[in-house]
């Protein structure tokens, strides 16, 4: 079989069996990069959007379904940014900020959360369709940073004892952006039903400080392999399973085909009004900024 490269653009699972805890590590590299690409973003907000890929990158790769698909969604109000979206399905990520350029240009290099989203709301969303199981939390965008955010995520809504890291920094050119998530998971990751989750179980502690004393330099570090960090972290421990690495890509779903049939459906009065000087009808990819020409008169009928 294949093996996947673990130092770059993957995703590994981790299992700590004697502890009761499972995790994610991620690290993305050129992924980031062609992302941000498609857009101009300033400095604070390709950091934001390379953090917020990652932790998406480390909740897409809990997902059981290979066709499963998830969301992380920040609404917001009065921040700089008015919407942050980005998406996970099969190891394929992208993302964008829809943000206030004046507001954006005032804020200090290294923002709070606040200051980002002002009154925000993290919503993250799971979807199975093979199960067809269908979950959303919100959370308030608190904290420090995201990594704090999705950690409350995990306690409230799902009463899972967690630990985010996110670092992500840009070093000659290049964004290098790395992830953990380590949680308590008393019944194990698959199987029974978990009955009740004891957030004063003394094996959680002891995970979470192995795992938060991860530094940031470690996890964006493109020449330390994701198993050899978790082995540096844990190698203390009875045992220490690495489950199968996800390559993680750029991907955009978006479809010309789809693009003109939402067109099609508004009223031809409105669609009027969209119509360019050029005569055609002009949509962009808010994820990859690509832009699809639409002749109205294909859509008269
Ligand atoms: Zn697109």
């Amino acid at each position: 079989m294949p093996s996947v490269q673990l130092n770059t653009d993957v995703a590994l699972g981790v299992a700590i069996p004697s502890r009761a805890a499972r995790g994610r590590i991620a690290r993305l590299g050129s992924v980031v990069d062609s992302i941000l690409a498609a857009h101009a973003y300033p400095p604070v907000i390709e950091r934001l959007l390379a953090e917020a890929l990652t932790l998406t990158a480390l909740l897409g790769a809990l997902l059981k379904e290979t066709q499963g698909q998830l969301t992380l969604q920040a609404q917001t109000e009065g921040g700089a940014i008015d919407l942050m979206v980005c998406d996970y399905l099969g190891g394929e990520l992208r993302g964008y900020v829809r943000h206030d350029k004046d507001k954006v240009a005032e804020l200090p290099p290294e923002p709070t959360l606040e200051q980002l989203f002002g009154k925000g709301y993290l919503a993250i969303t799971f979807d199975q369709p093979i199960a067809s199981e269908r979950y959303q939390g919100i959370v308030p965008l608190e904290g420090k940073n995201l990594g704090e955010a999705a950690q409350s995520y995990f306690a409230q809504s799902e009463q899972i004892p967690s630990l985010v890291r996110l670092a992500a920094e840009k070093r000659d050119g290049h964004w290098h952006a790395g992830g953990l998530l380590l949680q308590h998971l008393p019944e194990g990751e698959e199987g029974r039903e978990r009955l009740h989750t004891r957030l004063d179980h003394p094996d959680w502690p002891h995970i979470a400080i192995l795992g938060g004393s991860v530094k940031a330099e470690e996890l964006t570090d493109p020449n330390l392999a994701l198993d050899d960090l978790i082995w540096r972290l844990f190698h203390d421990e009875d045992e220490v399973r690495t489950l199968a690495a996800i390559a993680l890509k750029r991907g955009c779903r978006c479809d010309p085909v789809y693009v003109r049939s939402v067109i099609a459906r508004f009223p031809a009065d409105e669609r009027e009004e969209m119509v360019g000087d050029d005569g055609l009808i002009r949509v962009d990819c808010a994820f990859c900024s690509s832009t699809f020409a639409i002749e109205p008169k294909e859509l008269s009928n």
